[in-house]
Protein backbone atom coordinates (compact mmCIF):
# COMPACT_ATOMS: atom_id res chain seq x y z
CA UNK A 1 0.00 0.00 0.00
CA UNK A 2 2.90 2.40 0.80
CA UNK A 3 4.65 3.13 -2.62
CA UNK A 4 8.55 4.23 -1.71
CA UNK A 5 8.18 6.94 -3.68
CA UNK A 6 7.56 11.26 -3.45
CA UNK A 7 4.69 10.92 -6.54
CA UNK A 8 2.78 8.30 -4.24
CA UNK A 9 3.27 10.31 -0.92
CA UNK A 10 2.55 13.38 -2.84
CA UNK A 11 -0.64 11.88 -3.93
CA UNK A 12 -1.93 11.09 -0.42
CA UNK A 13 -0.99 14.52 0.78
CA UNK A 14 -3.09 15.98 -1.73
CA UNK A 15 -5.79 13.54 -1.51
CA UNK A 16 -6.29 13.69 2.49
CA UNK A 17 -5.60 17.41 2.53
CA UNK A 18 -9.48 18.60 1.99
CA UNK A 19 -9.89 16.23 5.21
CA UNK A 20 -7.73 17.89 7.55
CA UNK A 21 -9.91 20.54 8.97
CA UNK A 22 -12.52 20.09 11.60
CA UNK A 23 -13.97 16.74 10.84
CA UNK A 24 -10.21 15.12 11.05
CA UNK A 25 -10.32 16.92 14.64
CA UNK A 26 -13.94 15.44 15.12
CA UNK A 27 -13.75 11.74 13.74
CA UNK A 28 -9.72 11.21 14.72
CA UNK A 29 -9.90 9.22 17.42
CA UNK A 30 -12.24 6.51 15.59
CA UNK A 31 -10.22 3.36 14.46
CA UNK A 32 -12.55 2.08 11.93
CA UNK A 33 -10.13 -1.36 10.89
CA UNK A 34 -7.34 -1.35 8.37
CA UNK A 35 -10.41 -0.83 5.20
CA UNK A 36 -11.56 2.44 6.54
CA UNK A 37 -9.22 4.71 7.66
CA UNK A 38 -10.33 7.85 5.99
CA UNK A 39 -10.42 9.55 8.72
CA UNK A 40 -6.52 10.07 9.24
CA UNK A 41 -4.33 10.34 6.95
CA UNK A 42 -1.96 7.42 7.50
CA UNK A 43 0.93 9.82 5.84
CA UNK A 44 3.11 8.69 8.73
CA UNK A 45 5.35 6.26 6.77
CA UNK A 46 6.32 8.94 4.28
CA UNK A 47 6.11 11.64 7.33
CA UNK A 48 8.81 9.05 9.06
CA UNK A 49 11.74 9.80 6.50
CA UNK A 50 10.64 13.49 5.40
CA UNK A 51 9.84 12.35 2.13
CA UNK A 52 7.22 14.11 3.03
CA UNK A 53 8.38 16.87 5.59
CA UNK A 54 6.27 18.40 8.33
CA UNK A 55 6.20 21.74 6.68
CA UNK A 56 5.36 20.12 3.41
CA UNK A 57 2.36 18.53 4.53
CA UNK A 58 1.54 21.68 6.80
CA UNK A 59 1.80 24.03 3.72
CA UNK A 60 -0.52 21.34 1.69
CA UNK A 61 -3.28 21.84 4.41
CA UNK A 62 -3.20 25.45 4.77
CA UNK A 63 -3.87 25.84 0.75
CA UNK A 64 -7.29 24.30 2.04
CA UNK A 65 -7.58 25.44 5.08
CA UNK A 66 -7.71 28.20 7.90
CA UNK A 67 -5.04 27.59 10.57
CA UNK A 68 -7.96 27.38 12.98
CA UNK A 69 -9.99 24.94 11.20
CA UNK A 70 -6.77 22.55 10.75
CA UNK A 71 -5.54 23.28 14.04
CA UNK A 72 -5.89 19.81 15.46
CA UNK A 73 -4.28 18.15 12.43
CA UNK A 74 -1.22 21.00 12.38
CA UNK A 75 -1.31 19.96 16.47
CA UNK A 76 -0.62 16.31 15.55
CA UNK A 77 2.09 16.99 12.97
CA UNK A 78 3.83 18.89 15.76
CA UNK A 79 3.37 16.68 18.29
CA UNK A 80 6.27 14.49 16.15
CA UNK A 81 8.56 17.15 16.59
CA UNK A 82 7.98 18.29 19.95
CA UNK A 83 8.68 14.60 20.78
CA UNK A 84 12.06 14.88 18.67
CA UNK A 85 12.44 17.57 19.71
CA UNK A 86 12.11 16.62 23.65
CA UNK A 87 14.49 13.48 23.00
CA UNK A 88 17.16 16.13 21.26
CA UNK A 89 17.58 17.84 24.82
CA UNK A 90 17.74 14.49 26.65
CA UNK A 91 19.73 11.88 25.01
CA UNK A 92 20.09 10.38 28.23
CA UNK A 93 16.41 8.70 28.43
CA UNK A 94 17.14 7.16 25.03
CA UNK A 95 20.49 5.93 26.49
CA UNK A 96 19.17 4.41 29.35
CA UNK A 97 15.96 2.63 27.33
CA UNK A 98 18.58 1.30 25.24
CA UNK A 99 20.74 -0.20 28.49
CA UNK A 100 17.68 -1.48 29.98
CA UNK A 101 16.50 -3.10 26.66
CA UNK A 102 19.80 -4.88 25.82
CA UNK A 103 19.18 -6.93 28.96
CA UNK A 104 15.51 -7.58 28.58
CA UNK A 105 15.79 -8.75 24.93
CA UNK A 106 18.09 -11.33 26.64
CA UNK A 107 15.38 -13.01 29.13
CA UNK A 108 12.29 -12.28 26.26
CA UNK A 109 14.04 -15.08 24.35
CA UNK A 110 12.12 -17.71 26.29
CA UNK A 111 9.41 -15.86 28.35
CA UNK A 112 6.36 -17.29 27.43
CA UNK A 113 4.23 -13.82 28.04
CA UNK A 114 6.24 -12.13 25.88
CA UNK A 115 6.23 -14.51 23.50
CA UNK A 116 2.07 -14.63 23.67
CA UNK A 117 2.15 -11.17 23.40
CA UNK A 118 4.01 -10.27 20.47
CA UNK A 119 2.52 -13.65 18.61
CA UNK A 120 -1.43 -12.67 19.66
CA UNK A 121 -2.03 -15.48 21.73
CA UNK A 122 -2.62 -13.72 24.71
CA UNK A 123 -6.81 -13.96 24.58
CA UNK A 124 -7.77 -10.61 25.01
CA UNK A 125 -9.00 -10.45 21.44
CA UNK A 126 -8.95 -6.68 20.52
CA UNK A 127 -4.75 -6.94 21.74
CA UNK A 128 -4.10 -10.07 19.59
CA UNK A 129 -6.21 -8.38 16.58
CA UNK A 130 -3.72 -5.34 17.02
CA UNK A 131 -0.87 -7.92 17.05
CA UNK A 132 -1.35 -9.19 14.17
CA UNK A 133 -2.56 -6.16 12.03
CA UNK A 134 0.74 -4.23 13.37
CA UNK A 135 3.06 -7.32 11.45
CA UNK A 136 0.75 -7.85 8.93
CA UNK A 137 0.38 -3.93 7.50
CA UNK A 138 3.14 -2.48 9.75
CA UNK A 139 0.44 0.09 10.80
CA UNK A 140 -1.91 1.15 14.13
CA UNK A 141 -4.29 3.53 14.46
CA UNK A 142 -3.21 6.31 17.45
CA UNK A 143 -5.82 5.21 19.73
CA UNK A 144 -5.26 1.42 18.87
CA UNK A 145 -1.43 1.81 19.76
CA UNK A 146 -2.29 3.93 23.33
CA UNK A 147 -4.47 0.70 24.03
CA UNK A 148 -2.12 -1.80 22.97
CA UNK A 149 0.67 -0.15 25.14
CA UNK A 150 -1.62 0.45 27.43
CA UNK A 151 -2.52 -3.73 27.70
CA UNK A 152 0.91 -4.49 26.98
CA UNK A 153 2.01 -2.56 30.64
CA UNK A 154 -0.65 -2.39 32.72
CA UNK A 155 -2.66 -5.55 32.18
CA UNK A 156 -0.22 -8.29 30.56
CA UNK A 157 2.66 -6.26 32.90
CA UNK A 158 5.29 -6.70 30.40
CA UNK A 159 7.83 -4.27 30.38
CA UNK A 160 7.86 -1.32 28.16
CA UNK A 161 10.48 -1.32 26.69
CA UNK A 162 9.93 -4.43 24.93
CA UNK A 163 6.77 -3.21 23.36
CA UNK A 164 8.36 -0.06 22.73
CA UNK A 165 10.97 -2.18 20.65
CA UNK A 166 8.87 -4.54 18.68
CA UNK A 167 6.52 -1.30 17.68
CA UNK A 168 9.79 -0.09 16.43
CA UNK A 169 10.86 -2.84 14.78
CA UNK A 170 7.73 -3.41 12.93
CA UNK A 171 6.18 0.48 12.57
CA UNK A 172 6.55 1.71 8.72
CA UNK A 173 6.65 4.98 10.91
CA UNK A 174 8.65 3.51 13.64
CA UNK A 175 10.49 6.34 15.36
CA UNK A 176 13.08 6.80 18.51
CA UNK A 177 11.39 9.67 19.66
CA UNK A 178 7.93 9.59 19.26
CA UNK A 179 7.46 5.77 19.59
CA UNK A 180 9.75 5.87 22.44
CA UNK A 181 8.15 8.87 24.56
CA UNK A 182 4.39 7.59 23.66
CA UNK A 183 5.12 4.25 25.00
CA UNK A 184 6.90 5.80 28.19
CA UNK A 185 3.45 8.20 28.57
CA UNK A 186 0.98 5.47 28.43
CA UNK A 187 3.55 4.30 31.66
CA UNK A 188 2.99 7.20 33.21
CA UNK A 189 6.90 8.19 32.84
CA UNK A 190 6.46 10.78 30.80
CA UNK A 191 4.11 13.59 32.20
CA UNK A 192 4.28 12.26 36.22
CA UNK A 193 0.99 11.23 37.81
CA UNK A 194 -0.48 10.87 34.21
CA UNK A 195 -0.93 7.05 33.18
CA UNK A 196 -2.97 5.71 30.13
CA UNK A 197 -5.32 3.22 31.34
CA UNK A 198 -7.19 1.30 28.37
CA UNK A 199 -10.82 1.05 29.26
CA UNK A 200 -13.02 -1.68 27.76
CA UNK A 201 -16.10 0.77 27.07
CA UNK A 202 -13.62 3.13 25.30
CA UNK A 203 -12.37 0.36 23.28
CA UNK A 204 -15.88 -0.38 22.14
CA UNK A 205 -17.26 2.97 20.76
CA UNK A 206 -13.95 3.93 18.97
CA UNK A 207 -13.61 0.47 17.40
CA UNK A 208 -17.45 0.55 17.11
CA UNK A 209 -18.04 -2.39 18.85
CA UNK A 210 -15.58 -4.57 16.45
CA UNK A 211 -14.37 -6.24 19.63
CA UNK A 212 -16.33 -7.86 22.01
CA UNK A 213 -16.16 -6.71 25.42
CA UNK A 214 -12.90 -7.41 26.79
CA UNK A 215 -13.34 -8.53 30.33
CA UNK A 216 -9.95 -8.46 32.42
CA UNK A 217 -8.44 -5.48 31.28
CA UNK A 218 -6.58 -3.86 34.47
CA UNK A 219 -8.26 -0.94 35.96
CA UNK A 220 -5.45 0.47 37.87
CA UNK A 221 -2.41 1.30 36.34
CA UNK A 222 0.29 0.21 37.26
CA UNK A 223 2.91 2.90 39.47
CA UNK A 224 5.87 2.76 37.41
CA UNK A 225 8.80 4.03 39.11
CA UNK A 226 12.40 4.92 38.01
CA UNK A 227 15.41 4.75 39.79
CA UNK A 228 17.20 7.88 37.90
CA UNK A 229 16.10 11.46 38.33
CA UNK A 230 14.38 12.91 35.48
CA UNK A 231 17.16 14.61 33.22
CA UNK A 232 18.30 18.50 32.79
CA UNK A 233 18.07 19.38 29.59
CA UNK A 234 21.13 19.35 27.76
CA UNK A 235 21.80 22.63 25.00
CA UNK A 236 21.24 21.81 21.35
CA UNK A 237 23.86 21.59 19.64
CA UNK A 238 24.32 24.20 16.66
CA UNK A 239 23.73 23.64 13.23
CA UNK A 240 26.89 23.80 11.60
CA UNK A 241 27.33 26.73 8.80
CA UNK A 242 28.78 24.81 5.56
CA UNK A 243 31.67 26.33 3.92
CA UNK A 244 31.74 27.75 0.90
CA UNK A 245 35.90 27.24 0.04
CA UNK A 246 35.78 23.17 0.24
CA UNK A 247 35.20 21.00 -2.52
CA UNK A 248 31.74 19.41 -0.95
CA UNK A 249 29.34 16.58 -1.49
CA UNK A 250 26.28 15.99 0.07
CA UNK A 251 24.83 12.88 1.78
CA UNK A 252 21.69 11.82 1.77
CA UNK A 253 20.15 9.63 4.22
CA UNK A 254 16.91 7.88 5.12
CA UNK A 255 16.72 10.23 7.85
CA UNK A 256 15.60 13.32 6.36
CA UNK A 257 15.28 12.70 2.39
CA UNK A 258 13.66 16.22 1.46
CA UNK A 259 17.75 17.39 2.12
CA UNK A 260 18.03 16.53 -0.93
CA UNK A 261 15.67 19.18 -1.48
CA UNK A 262 16.56 22.02 1.26
CA UNK A 263 20.39 21.23 1.37
CA UNK A 264 20.96 21.58 -2.09
CA UNK A 265 20.72 25.04 -2.55
CA UNK A 266 23.01 25.96 0.46
CA UNK A 267 26.17 25.23 -1.11
CA UNK A 268 26.98 23.96 -4.33
CA UNK A 269 28.00 20.10 -4.35
CA UNK A 270 30.34 18.33 -6.77
CA UNK A 271 28.58 15.12 -6.29
CA UNK A 272 25.59 13.21 -4.28
CA UNK A 273 25.37 10.36 -2.15
CA UNK A 274 22.97 8.15 -0.45
CA UNK A 275 24.03 5.92 2.50
CA UNK A 276 21.85 3.35 4.27
CA UNK A 277 22.82 1.58 7.15
CA UNK A 278 21.48 -2.16 6.32
CA UNK A 279 24.01 -3.32 9.08
CA UNK A 280 22.11 -1.34 12.06
CA UNK A 281 18.52 -2.44 10.72
CA UNK A 282 19.73 -6.24 10.81
CA UNK A 283 21.51 -5.98 13.93
CA UNK A 284 18.10 -4.62 15.09
CA UNK A 285 15.79 -7.14 13.53
CA UNK A 286 13.56 -4.50 11.85
CA UNK A 287 10.83 -5.99 9.95
CA UNK A 288 12.29 -6.79 6.38
CA UNK A 289 9.07 -4.77 4.68
CA UNK A 290 10.17 -1.70 6.82
CA UNK A 291 13.85 -2.02 5.81
CA UNK A 292 12.54 -2.14 2.21
CA UNK A 293 10.31 0.92 1.93
CA UNK A 294 13.00 2.97 3.59
CA UNK A 295 16.05 1.55 1.41
CA UNK A 296 14.01 1.86 -1.74
CA UNK A 297 12.44 5.03 -0.75
CA UNK A 298 15.93 6.45 -0.78
CA UNK A 299 16.88 5.57 -3.52
CA UNK A 300 14.44 6.24 -5.64
CA UNK A 301 14.43 10.15 -4.30
CA UNK A 302 18.24 10.45 -5.14
CA UNK A 303 18.41 7.87 -8.29
CA UNK A 304 22.13 6.54 -6.89
CA UNK A 305 23.35 3.53 -5.90
CA UNK A 306 22.79 3.41 -2.24
CA UNK A 307 26.04 2.86 0.09
CA UNK A 308 25.89 0.67 2.96
CA UNK A 309 29.02 0.74 4.22
CA UNK A 310 31.51 3.47 5.37
CA UNK A 311 34.53 2.60 3.35
CA UNK A 312 32.16 3.39 -0.11
CA UNK A 313 31.22 6.31 0.92
CA UNK A 314 35.09 6.93 1.78
CA UNK A 315 35.62 5.77 -1.77
CA UNK A 316 33.53 7.78 -3.52
CA UNK A 317 34.25 11.13 -1.22
CA UNK A 318 37.86 9.89 -2.78
CA UNK A 319 37.04 9.90 -6.18
CA UNK A 320 35.14 13.05 -6.39
CA UNK A 321 38.16 14.73 -4.37
CA UNK A 322 35.97 15.77 -1.81
CA UNK A 323 36.89 18.28 0.94
CA UNK A 324 33.87 17.97 2.73
CA UNK A 325 30.45 16.17 3.22
CA UNK A 326 27.27 17.99 4.25
CA UNK A 327 24.42 15.96 5.94
CA UNK A 328 21.42 16.61 8.02
CA UNK A 329 22.32 16.47 11.92
CA UNK A 330 21.35 13.40 13.40
CA UNK A 331 18.08 12.99 15.98
CA UNK A 332 18.36 11.28 19.42
CA UNK A 333 17.91 7.44 18.57
CA UNK A 334 20.33 5.17 16.08
CA UNK A 335 21.70 7.69 13.76
CA UNK A 336 24.21 9.77 15.84
CA UNK A 337 26.26 6.53 16.44
CA UNK A 338 25.87 5.78 12.63
CA UNK A 339 27.07 8.81 11.96
CA UNK A 340 29.82 9.10 14.35
CA UNK A 341 31.59 6.06 11.73
CA UNK A 342 30.97 7.74 9.22
CA UNK A 343 32.61 10.74 10.50
CA UNK A 344 35.63 8.82 11.79
CA UNK A 345 36.05 6.67 8.23
CA UNK A 346 36.07 10.55 6.00
CA UNK A 347 38.71 11.71 9.19
CA UNK A 348 41.14 9.06 7.77
CA UNK A 349 41.10 10.95 4.13
CA UNK A 350 40.55 14.49 6.00
CA UNK A 351 37.20 14.55 5.30
CA UNK A 352 35.02 17.03 7.12
CA UNK A 353 31.49 16.07 7.78
CA UNK A 354 29.20 19.63 8.63
CA UNK A 355 25.79 18.65 10.23
CA UNK A 356 23.08 21.17 9.40
CA UNK A 357 19.52 20.77 11.10
CA UNK A 358 16.26 22.53 9.01
CA UNK A 359 14.57 25.82 9.79
CA UNK A 360 11.58 23.99 10.70
CA UNK A 361 13.77 21.80 13.97
CA UNK A 362 15.67 24.90 14.63
CA UNK A 363 12.42 27.00 15.41
CA UNK A 364 10.61 24.29 17.39
CA UNK A 365 13.02 22.00 19.10
CA UNK A 366 14.26 24.29 21.40
CA UNK A 367 10.77 24.82 23.20
CA UNK A 368 10.21 21.26 24.10
CA UNK A 369 11.70 21.87 27.25
CA UNK A 370 8.24 20.98 28.82
CA UNK A 371 4.57 19.97 28.02
CA UNK A 372 3.53 19.91 24.26
CA UNK A 373 0.86 22.96 25.71
CA UNK A 374 3.97 24.95 26.07
CA UNK A 375 5.63 23.89 23.32
CA UNK A 376 2.72 24.41 20.77
CA UNK A 377 3.00 28.28 21.78
CA UNK A 378 6.01 28.61 19.47
CA UNK A 379 3.85 26.67 16.38
CA UNK A 380 2.25 30.17 15.21
CA UNK A 381 6.12 31.62 14.54
CA UNK A 382 6.67 28.64 12.34
CA UNK A 383 3.62 28.95 10.46
CA UNK A 384 4.34 32.79 10.07
CA UNK A 385 8.43 31.86 9.15
CA UNK A 386 6.56 28.74 6.65
CA UNK A 387 4.42 31.47 4.99
CA UNK A 388 7.04 34.32 4.30
CA UNK A 389 9.38 31.61 2.94
CA UNK A 390 6.23 30.45 0.21
CA UNK A 391 6.01 34.16 -0.30
CA UNK A 392 9.80 34.76 -1.16
CA UNK A 393 9.93 31.48 -3.50
C1 LIG B 1 2.54 3.78 21.87
C2 LIG B 1 2.64 4.70 20.66
C3 LIG B 1 3.69 4.55 19.79
C4 LIG B 1 3.80 5.42 18.67
N1 LIG B 1 4.88 5.28 17.83
C5 LIG B 1 5.03 6.13 16.79
C6 LIG B 1 6.14 6.02 15.92
O1 LIG B 1 7.02 5.18 16.09
N2 LIG B 1 6.21 6.88 14.86
C7 LIG B 1 5.25 7.83 14.63
O2 LIG B 1 5.36 8.59 13.65
N3 LIG B 1 4.21 7.98 15.47
C8 LIG B 1 4.05 7.15 16.53
N4 LIG B 1 2.98 7.29 17.36
C9 LIG B 1 2.06 8.44 17.14
C10 LIG B 1 0.83 8.16 16.27
O3 LIG B 1 0.17 7.01 16.69
C11 LIG B 1 1.14 8.03 14.78
O4 LIG B 1 1.97 9.10 14.34
C12 LIG B 1 -0.14 8.07 13.95
O5 LIG B 1 -1.01 7.05 14.37
C13 LIG B 1 0.18 7.89 12.47
O6 LIG B 1 -1.01 7.75 11.73
P1 LIG B 1 -1.50 8.89 10.73
O7 LIG B 1 -0.40 9.22 9.79
O8 LIG B 1 -2.78 8.43 10.15
O9 LIG B 1 -1.73 10.09 11.73
P2 LIG B 1 -2.62 11.41 11.59
O10 LIG B 1 -3.60 11.39 12.71
O11 LIG B 1 -3.16 11.57 10.23
O12 LIG B 1 -1.57 12.57 11.93
C14 LIG B 1 -0.77 13.19 10.92
C15 LIG B 1 0.70 13.06 11.28
O13 LIG B 1 0.98 13.69 12.52
C16 LIG B 1 1.96 12.94 13.24
N5 LIG B 1 1.34 12.45 14.48
C17 LIG B 1 0.02 12.24 14.71
N6 LIG B 1 -0.18 11.88 15.99
C18 LIG B 1 1.03 11.85 16.57
C19 LIG B 1 1.48 11.55 17.88
N7 LIG B 1 0.66 11.23 18.87
N8 LIG B 1 2.82 11.60 18.13
C20 LIG B 1 3.69 11.94 17.15
N9 LIG B 1 3.32 12.25 15.90
C21 LIG B 1 2.01 12.20 15.61
C22 LIG B 1 2.37 11.77 12.35
O14 LIG B 1 3.51 12.14 11.62
C23 LIG B 1 1.16 11.61 11.45
O15 LIG B 1 1.45 11.03 10.20
C24 LIG B 1 2.84 6.43 18.48
C25 LIG B 1 1.77 6.56 19.38
C26 LIG B 1 1.67 5.70 20.45
C27 LIG B 1 0.50 5.87 21.40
Amino acid sequence: MYAPTKEAAHRALIDFAPQAGRGYAAGRNYDHGPDGRQNVSQLSPWIRIRLLPEWEVVRTVLETHSAAAASKFIDEVCWRTYWKGWLQLRPSVWDAYRADLAQLLEASREDAAYLRAVEGRTGIECFDGWADELVTHNYLHNHARMWYASIWIHTLKLPWQLGADWFLRHLLDGDPASNTLSWRWVAGLHTLGKTYLARADNICKYTGNRFPVSEGLANQPLDLQEDAPRPATRKLMPSEPIPSDLRLGLLVTEEDLSAHEWLRPQAAFAATAAYFPKDSYQTLRVAPRVVDFRQQALSNVTSREVFEQPRQLLDWAVQHQLQGIATVKATTGHWPGILAKLQAALAEKGIKLFTVRHWWDEALFPHATHGFFRFKKAIPNALEELARNQAAE
